[in-house]
């Protein structure tokens, strides 16, 4: 029975398509980015595109038949949305609604009728909003600062409705994720391209604001566990990398790995953006066996390998 990802040829999706077919797993993909068309869906698919045991659908999910998709379906894991803080201001929240709360809503609607045994719902570590200490926890009462958390923590409330209605649906809150295949418009990606001779990295406020960095390996890891574990329909777990760092950390580590200075443009700080992220893991690390394994040191230094291979095929924004 095949695994069914969405968002399959975006950061985290590919690199769990990848994982899934190195464990000998059958994959049935769909995302709207065509390789043919799209130069980032083609360099992310590329390892797997010509897999025996991969199937690509290039549909928008709000247009295709996902009862055929998801029919027979070990699981469905959903990644496909519309991820960015900045962009969910103003009038780009339309297309937040549609990517986070519509498509959540359609692919779990379908995913019900069709009887699939486990749903994964990617959701954020942006519906918390602030964490003034410690560590968030699952069972606090959500409160995102913008309305890209927003639109997450709608979709969450529609993964208990549908928990309700006999979906087998889990919810993974993943923390700034990184690593090979980011996005160009996240920061640790921009800041690496800036080190890299592209354009000075835009800094929004003073960057002492902390981020829990989990990397891709870590996010996959834990995804392919959710899919897999006993869990109650409705349960909700953080995915983090274990530390918070400051911003201005994170751009001293790029320096120090890559051995290039990061120009910087500073810039006033973001509305919505949070001055601390940062993860309890404990509920996760118990009902998974889970526990992230990649130091920032690590991943970082991997990130700004990928990074100089492809910086040709990528443009930063
Ligand atoms: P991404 O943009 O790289 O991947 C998302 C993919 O979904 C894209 O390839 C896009 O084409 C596809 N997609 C979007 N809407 C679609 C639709 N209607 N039909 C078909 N395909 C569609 O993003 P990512 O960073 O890999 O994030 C994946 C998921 O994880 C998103 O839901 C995001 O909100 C969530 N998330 C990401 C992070 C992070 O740090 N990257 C953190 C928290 C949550």
């Amino acid at each position: 029975m095949p695994l069914v990802v969405t968002g399959a040829a975006g950061f985290i999706g590919s690199t769990l398509c990848s994982a899934l077919l190195a464990d000998g797993q059958r994959v049935r993909a769909l995302d709207r980015r065509h390789p043919a068309t799209d130069p980032i869906a083609a360099a992310n698919l590329a390892a797997v595109v010509d897999h025996p045991d991969f199937e690509l659908v290039t549909a928008d999910l709000l247009e295709v038949d996902l009862a055929d998709l998801f029919d027979g379906a070990r699981a469905v894991v959903h990644l496909a949305g519309q991820p960015g803080v900045q962009t969910s201001w103003g009038d780009g929240f339309a297309a937040h609604v549609e990517g986070n709360v519509l498509g959540s809503q359609v692919a779990m609607e379908a995913a019900r009728r069709a009887g699939v045994p486990r749903f994964v719902l990617a959701s954020s570590s942006s519906v918390y909003g602030d964490v003034a200490r410690g560590g968030a926890r699952e069972g606090a009462p959500v409160s995102p600062r913008s309305p890209y958390g927003v639109s997450k923590a709608a979709a969450e409330q529609l993964a208990g409705v549908y928990a309700e209605r006999g979906l087998p649906v889990v919810a993974l809150r993943y923390f700034t994720v990184y690593g090979p295949r980011q996005r160009p418009d996240m920061a640790l990606h921009r800041i690496v391209a800036a080190a890299q001779g592209g354009d000075a990295f835009v800094r929004r406020g003073d960057g002492k604001q902390r981020r829990e960095l989990t990397y891709v390996d870590d996010v996959v890891q834990a995804t392919i566990a959710a899919a897999q574990a006993d869990l109650p329909p409705g349960w909700i777990g953080n995915v983090g990398g274990g530390a918070s760092t400051s911003l201005n950390a994170l751009i001293a580590l790029v320096e120090e790995l890559g051995g290039r200075p990061v120009p910087i443009e500073p810039s006033p700080a973001l509305p919505g953006d949070p001055a601390r992220t940062a993860a309890d893991l404990r509920r996760t690390t118990s009902a998974l066996g889970w526990s992230p394994r990649t130091s920032l040191r690590e991943g970082v230094a991997r990130q700004i390998e990928w990074q100089a291979s492809v910086r040709a095929l990528l443009v930063s924004p």
